[in-house]
């Protein structure tokens, strides 16, 4: 029976969780029954119930699996995380928030299953719900990265997708600390089928992605997949050279003819600052670059986990506690022996 992972990450998600539980566990039952089904969860130091949350489903259904970071590390280590610990043949990455809605599953495992595909990707048609001014600089991002890196990323795509092992496996190759996963699917290949959907509201609780947090990850992806702006930086520079020595020119020649050696000094003052300015401007940039690699260097993991039921990722309270209780009688079965003896 071959076995599929669905891997979600949550990050304060604790309504979600069994709503999540409920509706993949539905469909696998009405559409997937010839698929074992593995839900890995991998909560990024949630500061609500969400732990709890995952825990008592975990107890009381086995094919719950669950990661607990040690702090927020971000939903790009909570996918690293979980790629590293899922198991299935086919392997899928879905948000807590039904956002992605698992009735595409089936379809999806048909294109994997006919051999034509590697992964089947999605993205949403429309940006519905999202304030327009997000939209708005979301298609410039996506506009600006697909001109200056040679990485296919597409507007509008989604993390949700579902993988084969080997497309999986490609992907933990890329042990970059910096991961922006739309740029690693997109680096990696493989054949792809894109689904298209329409955009669904959130089922409870709020984005976790601020503007600002959006700009961040924007920079992270830009650094991540293109060199162009440390070119671009190399060609200001020879610009503004060529510049300097052509106006030299035209004031040597006019101070020959007009002998007016003095004037124009505002301009001066504009074009000090301009240059200035520009320069301060590239060194952020090439600085950007050097930060990115200095984290790189390193060499930190990339999330810490705390708590799991998965064999090997982590302490399990639930088969501790079991294993104590085992350790505990066999002790008092020995002592008991001893006495006796
Ligand atoms: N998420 C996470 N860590 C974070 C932020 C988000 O694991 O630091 C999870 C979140 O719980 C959700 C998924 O990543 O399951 C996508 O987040 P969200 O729905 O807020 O993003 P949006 O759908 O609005 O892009
Ligand atoms: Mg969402």
């Amino acid at each position: 029976m071959k076995r599929i992972s669905i891997l979600v990450p949550c990050y304060n998600e604790e309504e979600n969780v069994p709503l999540f539980w409920q509706e993949i566990t539905r469909v696998f039952a009405e559409s997937l029954p010839a698929y074992e089904l593995e839900l890995l969860y991998v909560d990024d130091g949630s500061r609500d119930g969400t732990l709890a949350a995952i825990r008592a489903l975990a107890t009381k259904d086995s094919r719950v699996k669950y990661l607990s970071f040690s702090r927020n590390f971000g939903k790009e280590a909570g996918l690293y995380a979980g790629l590293e610990h899922a198991t299935g043949d086919f392997v899928a990455v879905m948000d807590a928030d039904l956002q992605d809605p698992p009735s595409l599953l089936p379809e999806m495992t048909a294109y994997l299953e006919s051999g034509e595909y590697d992964v089947v990707a999605t993205r949403r048609v429309d940006r519905k719900g999202e304030p327009p001014i997000r939209s708005f600089f979301a298609h410039c991002f996506y506009r600006l990265i697909r001109k200056i890196s040679n990485v296919d990323i597409v507007d509008g795509a989604r993390d949700f997708r579902l993988m084969t092992r080997q497309y999986v496996n490609s992907l933990l190759e890329l042990k970059e600390y910096n991961r922006f996963s739309k740029g690693l699917f997109g680096w990696v290949g493989y054949r792809v089928k894109w689904l298209s959907y329409e955009n669904m509201p959130r089922l409870k609780g709020e984005t976790k992605w601020s503007f600002w947090k959006l700009f961040l990850y924007s920079i992270d992806g830009i650094v991540a997949f293109s060199v162009v702006p440390v070119v671009l930086a190399a060609a200001f520079g020879v610009l503004f050279c060529g510049a300097a020595f052509l106006f030299l020119l035209i004031v040597f020649v006019r101070a020959l003819l007009y002998g007016d050696p003095v004037a124009g000094w505002p301009s001066l003052v504009c074009i000090i600052l301009l240059v200035a300015g520009i320069q301060f401007f590239f060194m952020g940039v090439m600085g950007e670059y050097i930060a990115k690699t200095y984290m790189e260097v390193k060499r930190r993991p990339v999330y810490l986990c705390r708590e799991s039921n998965v064999k090997g990722a982590g302490p399990d309270p639930a088969r501790d506690s079991r294993e104590d209780a085992t350790r505990d009688s066999r002790e008092d079965a020995d002592a008991a022996q001893g006495e006796q003896g």
